[in-house]
């Protein structure tokens, strides 16, 4: 016999938890459905950026210390140029520990959640969505709800299920993190990206938790070991990066950028496909802000269509349209140069320096920009996308 919910929320992240706490504020009885026990491994740098901070505060209060990062205050996007310059990006973020984030939100959503539990396929009617579940040893589980909040992260098998050519027409990305028990002369407190093409598309690193951590993505035809391997030897030969020392973590997954092509899914009727699932993922891979927004949207989409007996899809959609315009912005040159809400203010970061470095540091990120593959941004073989 299958539960009876008025919402299922598939993924734990920061925007099932969102969708889950606007769900419980409506009245809704809802249920999270996480494939792993929490608190689980992200591969994610824990950047919380102003509209994160913003989004957790109003919806979920003040974050507790033991979520928090060491240090916890984030002040700049540094980037690194192969020319020698480097460009702050004032930032005014947080750092934060993914795992006991994610965990802190879906508890803090009041709803009920059944960790370990991977939900398997889904049957959409006029007015119900049914999904089938296994946890355990395979035990199986069937739910039934009159909407369904696919948050289930960027590899999304909900959307795949949607839409399945999707996935074959975006540019898949290998991204590896390590940790490294080192030390390194990079400066605490700012999260250093290195606009290095030739050692990866994205190679940041940053120093949290004792640890110095280091990140790749890698395109089809390289490999994010290798990448990986060519960015520790550039900061071990330019950046102070220490010899051997222990691994403490290591976590990879695949990432595309929806954007770049347009190929966004924010689900049907009765499902309404949120976060990274929907393709809303910004430049330099944030996308905590947009999980945290749209699955607010789309739970508050849900509340107000089955009080209203309206289909919640086409309400989602209509609302999570600014979302889908604030991501497509963050990837046109034009945005930066006008300041106009982007996530990393870069016209922030030139102000104030003196007109001849602002114009090298223009060329370096053009030069950046350019061989990640114009425009719209990154391209296959060039670059995420
Ligand atoms: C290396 C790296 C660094 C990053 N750093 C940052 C950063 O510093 N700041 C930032 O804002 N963004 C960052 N991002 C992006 C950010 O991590 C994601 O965009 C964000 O986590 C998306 O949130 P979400 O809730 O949509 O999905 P996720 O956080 O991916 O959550 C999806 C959840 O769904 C669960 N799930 C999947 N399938 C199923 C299933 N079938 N049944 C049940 N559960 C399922 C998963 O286990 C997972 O818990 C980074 C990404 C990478 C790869």
């Amino acid at each position: 016999m299958a539960l009876l919910f008025d919402a299922i929320i598939v993924g734990g992240g920061p925007a099932g938890a969102a969708a889950a706490k606007a769900c419980a504020e409506g009245g809704l009885r809802a249920l999270i459905v996480e494939k792993r026990a929490l608190p689980r491994p992200k591969a994610c740098s824990g950047i919380l950026v102003r509209a994160s901070i913003d989004l957790v505060s109003r919806h979920f209060g003040a974050i507790p210390p033991d979520v928090l990062a060491e240090p916890a205050a984030l002040q700049s996007l540094r980037m690194h140029f192969p020319s020698g310059r480097t460009l702050d990006v004032p930032l005014g973020g947080a750092f934060v520990r993914r795992g006991p984030f994610d965990q802190w939100l879906c508890r803090a959503a009041g709803v009920e959640i059944s960790e370990g539990t991977t939900a398997r396929s889904f049957e959409e009617s006029a007015d119900a969505v049914k999904v089938r579940c296994t946890r355990g040893q395979g035990e199986a589980l069937v739910v039934q709800s009159r909407v369904l909040i696919a948050a289930d992260g960027g590899t999304s098998s909900i959307v795949r299920a949607i839409v399945p050519e999707r996935h074959g027409r975006l540019a898949w990305y290998a991204a590896l993190q390590e940790a490294w028990d080192v030390p390194c002369a990079l400066e605490p407190g700012r999260f250093h990206f290195f606009a290095f093409p030739s050692i990866s598309p994205y190679p940041s690193a940053y120093v949290k938790d004792g640890n110095t951590v280091l990140e790749v993505v890698a395109a089809a035809g390289d490999s994010a070991e290798a990448a990986m391997k060519r960015f520790s030897e550039l900061l071990k030969r330019g950046f102070g990066l220490g010899e051997g020392g222990r691994r403490a973590s290591r976590l990879g997954c695949r990432v595309a950028y929806a954007a770049t092509r347009g190929l966004f899914c924010f689900g049907s009727g009765r499902i309404l496909v949120a976060g990274e699932a929907s393709g809303l993922l910004n430049p330099f891979g944030e996308g905590i802000s947009s999980a945290l927004a749209s699955g607010r949207i789309a739970g508050e989409a849900a509340v107000r269509a089955l009080r209203e007996g309206r289909v919640p899809g086409v309400l989602y959609r209509e609302d999570v349209e600014a979302q889908r315009q604030r991501t497509l912005r963050q990837f046109r040159y034009g945005s930066y140069l006008a300041g106009r809400d982007v996530t990393f203010d870069v016209r922030r970061g030139l102000a104030g320096l003196p007109a001849a470095d602002r114009i090298r540091l223009v060329a370096d990120s053009l030069g950046w920009l350019a061989s990640l593959g114009g425009p719209a941004g990154p391209r296959p073989g060039g670059g995420r996308s």
